[in-house]
């Protein structure tokens, strides 16, 4: 917010940012591989989706 530096208290900044987390991402085991990734996203071990060969992983 655009208020200058001096007049946010550091206990209102501090509050206001209290709850500012870095998320820990979702992870789900590969049906294919078993190595752990992120759900609705092809898997970076092996390079599948859904069953099917998507990306060649050995190319990358
Ligand atoms: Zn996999």
């Amino acid at each position: 917010m655009a208020v200058p530096k001096k007049k946010v208290s550091k206990q209102r900044k501090r509050k206001r940012n209290g709850d500012k987390k870095a998320a820990v991402p979702t992870l789900v085991a590969c049906p294919n591989c078993g190595d752990p990734k992120i759900p609705h996203r092809v898997c970076p071990t092996c390079g599948t989706y859904r069953g099917e060969q998507v990306i060649d992983v050995e190319a990358l």
